[in-house]
């Protein structure tokens, strides 16, 4: 009995010691290594990234090796405001401010895609928002031309871009309606506003053999995103493939 009596007391005592002692020490740990939570945070975000290509994008039919890897590697969080990071990795939109908002994971790797890109094209995007659309067709492309109207979002994304260290993405603040004249003809162009119609001037600044992706519609209506190519001879064909909705495009 007294030895059952000792052994109990010795196990319960091994269980007081390890419950309090471990979070003690981790915490003293972590305090005296400083950075070590954000170590922990972007482990943790990067996992939240792997399970978000595969469970959002590439199982709803994404294919494009590049536009996977780009989703992978670029750290959606670093674009969403600080208090509502947790919601980085979620399947849906993020508000980024100004009552604008980072679209869906699976949007952008599915409008990238669609893009059909090459190392060596220069890209339009009209609407920069928090700059990871940019971001994203940086890693894929030659030199990325972003137009964002709201003056204070364009800066906030222009620096942090050149933070993250992308060289080939120029942001610059006005109305993406008239597109980039200076930097035009693209291979591609993407919008990321719902326009009315498709602008005329971005139809003008396509090259012969380019693409553009654009939502359609009314504002705060389900919009049709439209992929529009011209052929070598400046023959412009539009498809519409699927229903979306973004927050609408709008003018100066
Ligand atoms: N691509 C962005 C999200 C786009 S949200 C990202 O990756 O975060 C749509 C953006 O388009 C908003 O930032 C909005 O201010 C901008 N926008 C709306 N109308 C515009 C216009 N005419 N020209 C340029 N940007 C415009």
């Amino acid at each position: 009995m007294k030895i059952i009596y000792i052994v109990f007391i010795t196990l319960f005592t091994v269980v007081v010691i390890s419950c309090t002692a471990l979070p003690t020490c981790n915490k003293n740990q972590v305090l005296a290594m400083g950075g070590m939570n954000s170590v922990v945070d972007e482990d943790a975000f990067a996992q939240q990234r792997k399970r978000m290509v595969k469970e959002q994008i590439a199982y709803r039919g994404v294919k494009d090796k590049r536009v996977l890897e780009a989703m992978e590697s670029v750290p959606r969080h670093l674009f969403i405001p600080e208090e509502i990071r947790s919601y980085s990795y979620y399947d849906q939109p993020v508000p980024i401010g100004f009552g604008q908002t980072i679209s869906q994971p699976y949007i952008v790797a599915f409008m990238t895609e669609l893009l059909q890109v090459g190392s060596n094209d220069i890209v339009l995007e009209v609407g920069t928002g928090s700059g990871y659309q940019a971001a994203i067709l940086a890693r894929l492309v030659k030199q990325v031309c972003s137009i964002e109207i709201i003056k204070d979002l364009g800066e906030e994304a222009r620096q942090r871009l050149k933070q993250l260290g992308y060289a080939n993405i120029e942001v610059m603040i006005g109305d993406g309606y008239k597109g980039c004249p200076e930097r035009a003809p693209f291979d591609a162009i993407i919008v990321t506003a719902a326009a009315e119609h498709i602008p005329q001037p971005l139809i003008d600044q396509l090259k012969p053999g380019g693409r553009m992706v654009i939502p359609v519609g009314g504002v705060y209506a389900v919009q049709d995103l439209m992929l529009i190519t011209k052929d070598e001879s400046s023959e412009i064909v539009k498809t519409s493939i699927i229903p979306v909705r973004f927050v609408p495009l709008l003018r100066k």
